[in-house]
């Protein structure tokens, strides 16, 4: 079978679970083979658990300016192992970062780019969500070796541990002068939560929360169910929570278990960005949110009287069980 190539996304000491859902996927269409990107000694500390989740093939991509740079060591490392392994195709997460990638790796290429992939069958046919979320078409690429940005959440990881042989790549030195450098790196401060693309569960909030002390009432949900906390653009814009949080076509997309929005009224630009959750819960005092349009589960009323309510009986349940 052909090597499916997965670039890895992790922090230098573990593999994040997008990563593992990307094997999951690759193993429909020929042998998972994981593509790491690192600086020395990284594909060491990551390579135990991505043959246990199926990479056959694991592919050290290593250099002492690896996180010096935005994408390029990615693009070039991927190039190198599209031109050693000839592979059925290549798969990356569609966060910003991925999506950039995936774009220049195609380019490089001169192949086929399918991005926000939400399914995919083993004869390359891709399920994407396009237009802002508005539409789900099947796709399929034509032309050289598929690039195929897949959303976070969209495939189940799975264990299935195999015996990984380990190669080497020898990325070119980068050309700092077609790359762009980091200059200064800021420690984000997530607390103990989730984060918001891996959670199982997301609890977000919209202007309906009415300022940053309302979003305590998200929050408190969000830990009691063990979730990320998530917030609509409008809510960011207003201040009521960090950016880095927004969810929707300019946010982040999520797609967990269970998606609770509070206070959101559900536009199109926000729906795009979680529609593909497999259970989604609204509460919203209009009856006539357009929210509810995509609800499994609808609550007509008052946020800051249910959501207490809810996260009191769960947090009773929890102590019971
Ligand atoms: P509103 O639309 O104002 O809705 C607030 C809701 O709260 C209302 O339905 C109201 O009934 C309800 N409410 C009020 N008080 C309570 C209460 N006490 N209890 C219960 N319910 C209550 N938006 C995003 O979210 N993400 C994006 O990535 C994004 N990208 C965009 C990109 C573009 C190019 C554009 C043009 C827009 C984008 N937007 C995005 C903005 C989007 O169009 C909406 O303006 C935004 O999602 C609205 O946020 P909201 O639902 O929180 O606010």
């Amino acid at each position: 079978m052909p090597d499916v190539l997965v670039l890895v996304d992790h922090d230098g000491e573990r593999v994040h679970k997008s990563t593992y859902e990307l094997l999951a996927a690759a193993r429909q269409l020929g042998d998972p083979a994981a593509v790491v990107v690192g600086t020395p000694g990284t594909t060491a500390r990551l390579g135990e658990s991505l043959a246990r989740h199926g990479a056959v093939n694991v592919y050290a991509a290593e250099s002492a300016e690896a996180g010096d740079f935005l994408g390029t060591p990615a693009v070039d490392a991927l190039e190198l192992a599209v031109r050693e392994a000839a592979p059925a195709a290549v798969l990356v997460s569609a966060t910003t970062d991925g999506k950039e990638v995936a774009g220049r790796l195609a380019a490089r290429l001169d192949a086929g780019l399918l991005i926000d992939a939400v399914g995919l069958d083993s004869a390359g046919t891709v399920t994407q969500i396009v237009f802002g979320g508005s539409c789900t078409v099947s796709s399929e690429v034509t032309h050289g070796v598929p690039v195929i940005a897949v959303r976070p959440g969209s495939f189940e990881p799975a264990e299935h541990p195999v015996e990984a042989r380990d190669r080497v790549l020898a990325p070119l030195p980068i050309d700092p002068a077609a790359s762009a450098r980091i200059t200064a790196r800021r420690a984000v401060l997530a607390g103990d939560r989730p984060a918001l693309t891996e959670a199982a569960v997301v609890v977000s909030g919209g202007r309906g929360v009415g300022g940053a002390d309302g979003f305590k009432v998200v929050e408190e949900l969000a830990d009691v169910l063990g979730g990320a906390v998530g917030a609509s653009r409008a809510a960011v814009d207003a201040g009521y929570y960090p950016h880095q949080y927004q969810v929707g076509q300019t946010g982040k997309s999520v797609s967990p278990q269970l998606y609770i929005a509070l206070g959101i009224s559900g536009a199109i630009q926000h729906l795009a960005g979680m529609q593909t959750s497999k259970t989604i819960v609204a509460v919203n005092k209009d009856p006539e949110a357009p929210v509810f349009g995509l609800t499994d589960f609808g609550v007509v009323g008052d946020l800051f009287t249910v959501a207490p309510q809810l996260t009191e009986e769960v947090a009773a349940r929890r102590a019971v069980g």
